[in-house]
C-alpha cells in the first residue's frame, strides 16, 4: 500500500505496518493465555471497530476461549447533559465467567466507563479491558487498560479496522491524518 492515501475528503499518512500491528497482537494474545490458562475466557470484542483485532488476536489466542460480539449505542440523554452509552447484542450469561472485552481505540474513555459497569452487574468472575490503540492525552475518565497494544498521539487514525466516515476498515495496515502544511 503507498504510504500516503486519501480517503473522502481528507490525507492520511502511514503510521504502523500490518507486520508491526500483528506481532504486537500475537506478543497480547502470548500474555493472556499466560493469565488466563485453565480459566475459558470470553472475549467480548465491541462491533465494528475491533473486527480486524479481534480475528488476530484470536488467531494466536493458544488456550480454550469463547468470543461474542457485541454492539454499542451511544445517544444524547435528553433529560441530562451526558452521553448515555448501552450494550446491545449481548445474549451470553456473563455471571461467574472471567471477561475480556476487546477495543479497537480508547481515546476519552467515556465509552468504556460507561460500558463496564453495564457488565459488571452481570457478575462475572473477573472483568479486563485489552484494546489496540489508546490516545494517553485524550483520557478524560479513570480507566484501567491491562493490555494495550500501542499508546498513540491524539491524532485521528484509519485502518486495522477503524472508519472515517465509512470508509478505511479494510485497510490492513494503519494511517493518521495528515496535519496541514
Ligand atoms: P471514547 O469513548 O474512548 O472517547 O471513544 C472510543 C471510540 O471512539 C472508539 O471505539 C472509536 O470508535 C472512536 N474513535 C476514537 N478515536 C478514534 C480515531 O482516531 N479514529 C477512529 N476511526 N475512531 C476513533
Amino acid at each position: 500500500m503507498p504510504t500516503t492515501i486519501q480517503v473522502h475528503d481528507k490525507h492520511f499518512e502511514i503510521l504502523l505496518k500490518q507486520t508491526q500491528i500483528e506481532e504486537r497482537i500475537a506478543e497480547m494474545a502470548s500474555e493472556i493465555a499466560q493469565d488466563y490458562e485453565g480459566k475459558k475466557p470470553i472475549f467480548l470484542a465491541i462491533l465494528n471497530g475491533s473486527f480486524m483485532f479481534a480475528a488476530h488476536l484470536l488467531k494466536t489466542m493458544s488456550i480454550p476461549c469463547e468470543i461474542t460480539f457485541v454492539r454499542v449505542s451511544s445517544y444524547q440523554n435528553t433529560s441530562s447533559t451526558g452521553q448515555v452509552t448501552e450494550v446491545l447484542g449481548l445474549r451470553e450469561n456473563l455471571s461467574g465467567r472471567n471477561v475480556v472485552v476487546l477495543e479497537d481505540i480508547i481515546d476519552t474513555g467515556v465509552t468504556m466507563s460507561q460500558i463496564l459497569p453495564q457488565l459488571a452487574s452481570q457478575n462475572p468472575e473477573s472483568l479486563e479491558v485489552v484494546s489496540l490503540f489508546q490516545k494517553p492525552e485524550a483520557l478524560k475518565c479513570p480507566l484501567n487498560v491491562k493490555y494495550l497494544g500501542f499508546p498513540i498521539e491524539n491524532r485521528f487514525i484509519i485502518g486495522y479496522g477503524l472508519d472515517y466516515n465509512g470508509l478505511g476498515r479494510n485497510l490492513g495496515d494503519l494511517y493518521v491524518l495528515k496535519e496541514k502544511v
